[in-house]
């Protein structure tokens, strides 16, 4: 069984996707860790954002592996830990950049595939219902409104002891789904045999609640 869930920064994927996998016992792919642990690898190799063809040679000499640590998702980077690192604001900021670059894509996508062989999972990111898999069993499209998916992004760092500036993140945040929204390759939108769900007013449990109905009822 493949579930997958995609949305903009912040509409609660990750969360959900964690619980969803956990209840249901299957593994968790996180798709945005991938292509941030490739971003982080190009940073410190220094390449520069417009050189596309040393981007897409990076990610073909480049391992991430994800794995489970109590619940809690760890991101190797050729056998690196960089699951603290892939979330710094520089690698925030670059990302989407380095996301757009078609070759980098089809190397995430091929690595995505062979995470799903011969294991049930759920994977979150921006496309994993319209490209990665358009077969899979139940697709799900999650959003929320701007400033709650602002509030959410801001109180996640927070409660990691960062400092926000909360304009810095909006202005972040912003130009990230657009970028997501508007590039050509693979861009950001529902899968048509979506079912979307607005989370503004739910909890991450009464999405969970929610997807299990549509996984049991259909
Ligand atoms: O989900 P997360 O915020 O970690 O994703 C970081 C970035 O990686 C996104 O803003 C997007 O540019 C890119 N991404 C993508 N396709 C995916 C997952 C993430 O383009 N499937």
């Amino acid at each position: 069984m493949i579930i997958t869930i995609d949305g903009p920064a912040g509409a609660g994927k990750s969360t959900v996707a964690k619980l969803l996998a956990a209840q249901l016992h299957i593994a968790y792919l996180d798709t945005g860790a991938m292509y941030r642990a490739v971003t982080l690898k190009g940073r410190r190799a220094s390449l520069k954002e417009k050189d596309e063809e040393a981007w897409v040679d990076l990610a073909k000499k480049t391992t991430v592996a994800l794995q489970d640590a109590n619940g809690k998702l760890k991101v190797f980077l050729d056998d690196e830990d960089v699951s603290e690192e892939i979330r710094s604001d520089e690698v925030t900021e670059q990302v989407r950049y380095v996301a757009q670059i078609p070759g980098v894509r089809d190397v995430m996508v091929k690595c995505q595939r062979n995470f799903s062989r011969g294991r049930d999972m759920v994977g979150e990111g921006r496309d994993l219902g319209t490209v990665v898999f358009p077969e899979a069993d139940f697709k799900f499209y999650l959003d929320a409104d701007a400033h709650e998916r602002l509030q959410r992004r801001a109180r996640e760092l927070k409660a990691k002891g960062e400092k926000v500036d909360d304009g810095k993140l909006q202005e972040n945040m912003k130009h990230r789904d657009t970028m997501d929204q508007t590039r050509p390759a693979s861009p950001l939108k529902p899968a048509p045999d979506s079912s979307v769900i607005d989370s503004t007013r739910l909890s991450a449990a009464e999405v969970v609640a929610k997807m299990i109905q549509v996984i049991q009822h259909g």
